[in-house]
């Protein structure tokens, strides 16, 4: 899952990009809210994190036009400033959690994947197609209850073909969704990591298969390729 962390504190930005890294998130950071509101522009985010004080302007008005703009996804606010008043300031602005600095790095974690799982979201828990359940909260795959290891990006592709089960997804959509700004992506890079899933998911006879439509895109469908 693709998450924009907007925080202009490079050492504290550093610390949460390591860290959701380690979770299996991919993470665009940037220091300013200008810089921030360009990338969410151009990139899919699945979720948005952001600092309240940000060098060229205030977060919860960056907030608001990431919400005016019609963001649904979850956005949390990472603040130092104390007070219920700036807490109720970031709900109303369309945040959906709100997390006061310091803060240890297993409680931001947990907090982004109960934000992501909340109805409306568009996100549901456990996805099954085939003999394959993906618990994305967990982040397991099991075929027919056993457990199938799995490099993360290979298992964040087989999550986003999973959600869009029997619909085509393009090819740059994938891209755009595994790949972070700073990540090295070349022309065949999806390809490589298709093949890859689609070898291991048929080594572990899931029952579902990746169709590639040349040209378009790829397509996770029930039963053997
Ligand atoms: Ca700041």
């Amino acid at each position: 899952m693709r998450i924009l962390l907007v925080e202009d504190n490079e050492r504290l930005a550093e610390f949460v990009a390591t860290g959701l890294k380690g979770a299996g998130f991919v993470i665009d950071v940037f220091g300013t809210a200008g810089d921030a509101e360009a990338a969410f522009d151009t990139a899919p985010y699945q979720a948005v994190i952001l600092d309240l004080g940000l060098p060229d302007g205030d977060g919860l008005d960056l907030l608001k036009r990431f919400r005016s703009r019609g963001a649904i996804c979850p956005m949390m606010v990472l603040t130092a400033r104390d007070g219920i008043n700036d807490r109720v300031l970031g709900l109303n602005a369309g945040a959906d959690d709100y997390l006061l600095k310091p803060f240890a790095m297993e409680e931001l974690t947990a907090r982004l994947r109960a934000i992501l799982r909340r109805p409306g979201a568009a996100l549901s828990v456990l996805l099954a197609s085939g003999d394959l359940t993906f618990d994305t909260i967990g982040r397991e795959v099991r075929v027919r209850g056993e457990l199938v290891a799995m490099p993360r990006r290979e298992m964040e592709m087989l999550e986003h073909l999973l959600r869009r089960a029997g619909k085509v997804i393009p090819k740059r959509v994938l891209e755009e969704s595994l790949y972070g700004f700073d990540d090295e992506v070349s022309s065949n890079t999806v390809e490589v990591l298709v093949s890859r899933l689609r070898k291991r998911l048929q080594t572990a006879a899931a029952g579902v298969s990746v169709h590639t439509l040349r040209g378009i895109g790829y397509m996770l469908a029930d039963g053997k390729p």
